[in-house]
């Protein structure tokens, strides 16, 4: 006989950064909330995104600042790197986080349901975990993504590589590693691997990386990689992948308007050509769920479905796919449903982010394209490319590029592009300026700190 269902205030599926934020605001507002997860909690951005990525990212880092010791009077003998070491202390923090966020749940009297939910009832939306049913009033879909991976009749062998997931799980650095993609997670891991003294080629479609960033980011990132011993084959697609007696990895490479290419003894290859929408066993066509044509869950500005009492948020949605999107999304719709705030959505525009290459990339608005898109010839620009301090006494040298788009006859600041030293840590407090309204003159307006990079954003001319 089947159990009879249980009821909740809220459910959320998906205990990932957009649907823990949700359940735990809505339970600090009062609601009887339960979380459904099918794997450990934190989801993408704590297991296999943002926190293991900054880690290795940080790793990076340190081999990169080994190169100056010298240039800046330091004698460093037999440096040794153990990958193992690192990996061992990464995956410890993120048990440690995953017993965080458990204990978190716990005190906020989160009923946490473990397994993997899908829908079971289209008259009356049910969702069923291992056998047991759950209603509630509100239904949240917020289960992510994962990486899009090709098939094997698209590409033979494609299953030899891994994706960032796989990426994750590496116990020892590679010795040749091949990335396909041209995105910001493409950008960061071959950098990591390169950084590392992994030889590293990334596989591109275009001449370009990051081709939706503004033209200044595409094309000073490009050029970064290649400085930075990362080989680019552009205009380039994997043909095929196979084993070679020794155990390695032969990939064979088309190339447009050239011969095509083989690269052999290749021990790891990493597919990050994008990701998909973890919605397919969720048994949404039975609840009529509109998908959009990628597969991702359609909502409106407020993230309802097109069925009552049903939302989704987060990466699911295919919008802004990262985690301070998924969190404010979440926490805005709980306020909405359960604190009275009959108004509260989250604004995507203006949403800064970084990428982590070297140097790291930070960009906040419209691109100088888009702007001018939109205001023509009421569109003024602003760039600077200077050389950091840092690098006034080192051999190797990496420049600074900063662009400031700006609008109308005021000249509000509307976009901020930058990559170089320090950039990542500089974004967060203009975006401030720039989310109130900031114009240029405010900027200006501004005393300079000196010597800094940031100082050059107040200074343009
Ligand atoms: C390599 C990498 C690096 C990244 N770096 C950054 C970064 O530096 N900064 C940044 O802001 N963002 C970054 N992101 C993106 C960020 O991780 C995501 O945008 C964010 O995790 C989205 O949160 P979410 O809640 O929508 O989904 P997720 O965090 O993916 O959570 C979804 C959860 O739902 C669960 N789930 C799925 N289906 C079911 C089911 N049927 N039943 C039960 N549970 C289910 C999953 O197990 C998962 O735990 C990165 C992503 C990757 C892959």
């Amino acid at each position: 006989m089947p159990l009879l269902a249980r009821a909740f205030d809220l459910l959320v599926l998906g205990g990932g950064s957009g649907g823990l934020a949700c359940a735990r605001r809505a339970a600090e507002l009062g609601a009887r909330t339960a979380l459904v997860e099918r794997g450990p909690l934190g989801g993408t951005g704590v297991n296999v995104g943002c926190v293991p990525k900054k880690v290795m990212y940080n790793t990076a880092m340190h081999a990169d600042f080994i190169h100056n010791h010298m240039d800046y009077g330091f004698t460093v003998s037999n440096v040794d790197f153990s990958w193992r070491k690192i990996k061992e202390r990464r995956d410890a923090y993120i048990k440690r986080l995953n017993g965080i966020y458990q204990r978190n749940l716990e005190k906020d009297k989160i009923e946490i349901i473990s397994g993997s939910a899908s829908f079971s009832d289209c008259s009356k939306p049910t969702v069923e975990v291992n056998g047991q049913q759950y209603t509630a009033s509100h239904i949240v879909i917020a289960t992510g993504g994962q990486p899009d991976i090709p098939t094997e009749t698209d590409i033979p062998g494609a299953e030899f590589g891994i994706t960032s997931d796989g990426f994750f799980n590496l116990e020892d650095l590679p010795s040749r590693a091949v990335v396909v993609g041209a995105g910001y997670i493409a950008v960061e891991l071959a950098g990591i691997f390169s950084h590392l003294s992994c030889k590293t080629s990334l596989v591109i479609r275009y001449d370009e990386v990051l081709r939706k960033f503004d033209t200044m980011i595409s094309g000073n990132c490009t050029t970064e990689l290649e400085s930075n011993g990362v080989e680019l084959l552009r205009r380039s697609k994997v043909g095929s992948v196979s084993r070679n007696s020794a155990g390695r990895l032969v990939v064979t490479i088309a190339r447009e308007n050239a011969a095509d290419h083989t690269l052999s003894d290749v021990d790891c290859l990493v597919w990050a050509i994008g990701r998909k929408p973890n919605c397919h066993d969720l048994n949404l066509s039975k609840l009529g769920i509109s998908l959009d044509s990628s597969g991702h869950i359609c909502t409106d500005e407020y993230q309802n479905t097109n069925r009552s009492g049903i939302y989704a948020l987060g990466d699911v949605c295919g919008k802004a796919l990262l985690t301070p999107v998924a969190i404010a999304a979440g926490r805005k719709l709980a306020s909405r449903l359960f604190g009275g705030e009959a108004n509260a959505r989250l604004d995507y525009t203006n949403i800064p982010t970084v990428v982590f290459s070297h140097p790291p990339i930070a960009t906040i608005g419209l691109t100088e394209a888009e702007a001018e898109a939109k205001y023509g010839q009421n569109t003024k620009v602003y760039h600077s490319t200077f050389t950091p301090l840092y690098y006034a006494v080192t051999e190797h040298k990496r420049k600074c590029v900063m662009k400031l788009v700006c609008a109308n006859a005021n000249e509000q600041v509307v976009g901020l592009h930058m990559q170089g030293m320090g950039c990542d840590e500089i974004l967060q407090g203009f975006a401030v300026a720039i989310q109130m309204g900031a114009t240029k003159a405010n900027f200006d307006a501004t005393l300079a700190i000196h010597p800094t990079s940031a100082e050059e954003l107040v200074t343009l001319r």
